[in-house]
């Protein structure tokens, strides 16, 4: 596995490429839920490049962004393990040269659920991806159905910016319990996993928001959101202050 820090190396090493480019891009701390994404990849292109960048234009409290989790000598190895091709692990001075001055916004679906408390979230996520899709200019492109919101404000971005890759959506990898497996749950406690699992089970079963929002705060469960858009239900909800997000199709 090709290990590449700077945008000119990425560049000059794929410039000679004529194959099918998959490309996964992540924060890193992966777990089943990315290394899904990672394998489609492998199993689908001739070539896969897997990005680990703790993005921080898209959080909007410094102490959250100060707090990711990072794991990178794991990361490599698990990637290494898989025989991913490349990982693209890029300096946030670099990716933001011009100090993020240049930005995309999508100003309707991206002011919803996670927009809502999350000011500027997506900005930073659609303007780093876009960056990554002009960097790499891969065949196709994988993200999670776990974070739904974001896959498709950048399948849309892609449509209305013309751009040429195919964007795929895998679904959301759960641990037993059905939580969605996440980078954050790292660091909820044993208890806070337990209380974590019982959201999953709630939003697929239960048919009245009022119920489960009820049932979710007398577990002492916030919830930021909780809301139907287009025959989906999503959730993001603070448990033991760690913010964990969700959705089922209904
Ligand atoms: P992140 O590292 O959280 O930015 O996630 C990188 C990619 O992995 C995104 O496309 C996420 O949607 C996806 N992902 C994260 N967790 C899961 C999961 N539990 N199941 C499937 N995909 C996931």
């Amino acid at each position: 596995m090709k290990i590449i820090r700077t945008v000119r190396e990425m560049k000059k090493t794929l410039a000679e490429f004529r194959g099918s480019i998959g490309f996964v891009p992540t924060m890193g701390t992966l777990h089943q839920g990315h290394l899904n994404l990672v394998a489609e990849s492998l199993r689908c292109n001739e070539l896969s490049v897997v990005s680990i960048f703790v993005n921080p234009a898209q959080f909007n409290e410094k102490e959250d962004f100060e707090n990711y989790p990072d794991n990178y000598k794991s990361d490599e190895q698990k990637l290494k393990d898989m025989n991913v091709d490349i990982l693209f692990y890029p300096l946030a001075d670099e990716m933001y040269q011009d100090n993020y001055r240049y930005k995309v916004t999508e100003s309707e679906y991206s002011k919803l659920l996670c927009g809502l408390n999350r000011p500027g979230h997506f900005d930073g996520v659609l303007t780093v991806i876009l960056k990554f899709l002009n960097i790499i200019k891969p065949t196709n492109a994988y993200f999670g159905a776990k974070d739904f919101q974001q896959y498709r404000l950048i399948k849309e971005m892609v449509a209305a910016l013309f751009l040429d890759v195919e964007i795929i959506a895998l679904d959301t990898v759960r641990e037993e319990s059905g939580l969605a497996m996440s980078s954050r749950n790292n660091r909820l406690s044993p208890e806070g996993m337990k209380l974590a699992g019982t959201m999953n089970p709630l939003l697929r079963k239960e048919s009245d928001l009022a119920v489960i929002r009820e049932i979710l705060e007398e577990k002492n469960i916030k919830i930021d959101y909780l809301e139907e858009i287009d025959g989906r239900r999503y959730i993001a909800a603070k448990v033991e202050n760690i913010r964990l997000i969700d959705n089922v199709q209904i």
